[in-house]
């Protein structure tokens, strides 16, 4: 029996790798352009990280986690997400020393044992940048502006932006305390995970899928009606800020992320078409995070994003760009004293940045015409027994269907010109 790739993982073919370079491309120009700079941690970590960074109460380290020992029975786990390892990277090489804040962002796959569906996988890319050092709401406003600036250019339309506060030491336990009160009586209504949620991490109740659940939150208190007033006051300059730079949000109350070193700002990005897994973008503010880690006090802020569904959003909404053909030229060269004068021109072509191609199997012409036409190139340069005896090269613009002849000699830098003058024709 073949083998085939494991469950939730993907091969990402040419003929749809050209629009994940497009992505890639658009948020590595977005990043330069706001001075966001690329780090590339490992893909696996020690388990301990995650368990620290990401939580021991979350799903992904309770669940979803790719955890094995390795030969020397040290305990490794495939990177579910990308924070806790930019934010070990901070620490361990003293990028704390440097000047502050550094904003960085990260492309790369993450792994996550889940049930794979229609925008979920076991392996997923995710892009994400953080900001670390720095702790204004103008901070805030600055990666949610960078998102949003992002799916602009995309030209993703229909789009939700959700932000929250979820307050910070001082004003959560209130809030824990009257939630918990409202919860009381219903205690044994809510579903088997939040009944495990009241005493470990109430909040999380607010923000579960289940609908009986969300039933039983209506009119709960929010982390809103308690934030103390420095929160309140961070939560209100991010909104004015949001509004000057033209995001159009919604402030959502019931969205929370429920760790202790989450503080003030949470927020989602949304967008319908592409089914249930409609989140493409999740992040927010961590300011207790690299102390978790073993490093000195230092804010955070961050998002991810799923490249998977950002793509499927670009594709509902029919946003990709005409992605540029593979081959300008294709040499076809009849015969193996033509091969040897066509791969000659090839080279000169090359050398000079001239995206071409030759024949490689030995095909007729029409065959080799044919798979020009398949590679998208612009000209077919043919050259058989009678135009090398007359010194000649025929041009044929594919595009087109014309055809006219130059001489040997002219042939690279008539195509190379063509090439620069960006020929569309
Ligand atoms: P979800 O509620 O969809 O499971 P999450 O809360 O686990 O999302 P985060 O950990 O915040 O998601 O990750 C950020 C983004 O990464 C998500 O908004 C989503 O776009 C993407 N993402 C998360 N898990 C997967 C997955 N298994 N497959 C594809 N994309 C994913
Ligand atoms: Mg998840």
């Amino acid at each position: 029996m073949s083998i085939q790739r494991p469950k939730g993982t993907q091969d990402l073919l040419p003929g749809y790798i050209e629009k994940w370079q497009y992505l890639e491309e658009v948020i590595r120009k977005v990043c330069f352009e706001y001075g966001y700079e690329e780090i590339r941690t490992p893909v696996f970590e020690s388990t301990e990280l995650f368990k620290r960074g990401v939580g021991e109460t979350t799903d992904i380290v309770n669940k979803e986690m790719y955890t094995f020992l390795d030969k020397g029975e040290r305990s490794m786990t495939l990177r579910p997400e990308g924070t806790a390892s930019v934010c070990r990277a901070y620490v361990e090489n003293k990028l704390y020393g440097t000047q502050q804040p550094v904003k960085l962002y990260y492309v790369g796959p993450m792994f996550r044992y889940e049930r794979p569906q229609t925008g979920r996988f076991r392996q997923f890319h995710q892009f994400g940048a953080e900001v670390l050092g720095a702790d204004k709401p103008v901070v805030d406003a600055e990666v949610i502006t960078l998102v949003w600036d992002l799916y602009q250019r995309l030209g993703l339309t229909g789009l939700e932006v959700h932000i929250n506060s979820v307050g910070c030491p001082s004003c959560r336990p209130l809030h824990r305390e009257s939630l918990q009160s409202f919860l009381d009586q219903r205690r044994t209504d809510l579903c088997r995970d939040c009944q495990d949620r009241f005493d470990r991490n109430p909040m999380r109740i607010l923000d579960c899928k289940n609908p009986s659940c969300q039933t039983l939150t209506h009119g709960a208190p929010t982390t809103l009606d308690h934030l103390c007033e420095d929160c309140a006051s961070h939560f209100t300059q991010l909104q004015e800020l949001l509004e000057a730079a033209g995001v159009a949000y919604k402030v959502n109350s019931r969205l929370v992320r429920g760790l202790d070193y989450y503080r003030r700002t949470a927020f989602e990005v949304l967008v319908e078409e592409i089914g249930a897994q409609s989140a493409i973008c999740g992040g927010g503010r961590y300011d207790g995070l690299v102390e978790e880690i073993g490093g000195p006090s230092t804010p955070g802020i961050g998002f991810a994003m799923g490249m998977e569904r950002v793509l499927a959003a670009i594709e509902v909404q029919k946003k990709f760009p005409e992605l540029k053909p593979a081959q300008f030229a294709m040499v076809i060269a009849l015969g193996d004293k033509a091969q040897q004068r066509g791969f000659s021109i090839l080279s000169e072509l090359r050398k000079s940045g001239v995206p071409a191609s030759i024949d490689l199997v030995g095909r007729s012409l029409k065959a080799q015409l044919k798979a020009a036409d398949r590679v998208n190139a612009h000209y077919a340069l043919i050259l058989g027994q009678d135009e090398l005896d007359r010194g000649r090269v025929v041009i044929r613009n594919l595009r087109l269907g014309e055809q006219s002849e130059v001489p040997v000699s002219e042939i690279v830098s008539v195509i190379s010109d063509k090439y620069r003058e960006g020929a569309r024709v």
